[in-house]
């Protein structure tokens, strides 16, 4: 499941450029005995199984082996801390990192307590496996990573990006689509006017859908004033609709 996602489009040719380089390993491969046996029964009872510790410590210790020092080793868990795109910027730091995805119920406690560096979630929901979670992670860092993406400034405009707004809308080919026209602007061929918009596009979203966001975004004087005008209208609107 994982190979395939990982050998295909951006990530496949991020990989083919050498600016990443994912190696998946089999837990099964380090685990004992005839039928390597990678889960068992919970202590304390109940439903379920339970990844092993065994097999976990040895995979992750042979394959950092002694050049550990400053890797993280992430547990993906819906316990852990939320992923963000901000959580990403900061693993695109480093050189490497070791992620590890359970099944069953979870892993092993020890795994958590003794190995795992850090613990993420992708969300508050629960999936019957860590490999999702793990390919969510590696593909938000992977484009970061510098040279993976034709334009390099691309990630800084996208939604959760430097600004800290959601991007503004996009639009292409065709100009009229049933009737549905491309805003003027975008087809005016004035730079400034098209970046203008873009950004007060940026900011209306943003209010209307996550206003929370704004909180740590500069804002000129100018902007705050037609953010302000924006809102006006809005509730202006939303008055009208209700009588
Ligand atoms: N019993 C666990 C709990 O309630 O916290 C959930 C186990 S889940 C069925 C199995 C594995 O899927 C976890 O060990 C974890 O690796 C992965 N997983 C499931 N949901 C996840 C999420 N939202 N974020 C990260 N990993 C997740």
């Amino acid at each position: 499941m994982a190979s395939s996602y990982l050998g295909s489009s951006i990530i496949g040719r991020a990989q083919e450029s050498r600016a990443l380089l994912v190696v998946l390993h089999n837990i099964r491969d380090y685990a004992k005995g005839r039928h390597r046996v990678t889960d068992d029964t919970p202590y304390g009872g109940g439903g379920g199984m339970v990844m092993k510790p065994d097999p976990i410590f040895e995979a992750v210790e042979s394959v950092l082996g002694s050049k550990r020092e400053g890797t993280p080793v992430i547990l993906m868990t819906p316990q852990g801390r939320l992923f963000s795109q901000a959580v990403a910027r900061e693993l695109s730091g480093y050189k490497r990192i070791a992620l590890i995805a359970g099944r069953y119920e979870g892993v092993d406690e020890r795994v958590r307590q003794h190995l795992a560096t850090d613990e993420i979630s992708i969300g508050d929901y629960v999936l019957t496996g860590g490999e999702l979670p793990a390919l969510t992670v590696i593909d938000a860092v992977t484009r970061l990573l510098p040279g993976v993406l034709g334009d390099d400034a691309a990630t800084e405009k996208d939604s959760h990006g430097d600004s800290g707004l959601l991007e503004h809308p996009h639009y292409t080919r065709p100009m009229n689509y049933r009737g549905w026209r491309v805003p003027d602007t975008l087809v005016s061929g004035d730079h400034n006017r098209v970046e203008l918009w873009r950004r007060q596009h940026a900011l209306r979203r943003t209010w209307k859908r996550r206003p929370d966001l704004f909180d740590g975004v500069h804002l000129s004087d100018l902007e705050k004033e037609w953010l302000a005008k924006v809102v006006k209208e809005y509730e202006a609107d939303e008055t009208k609709g209700s009588e």
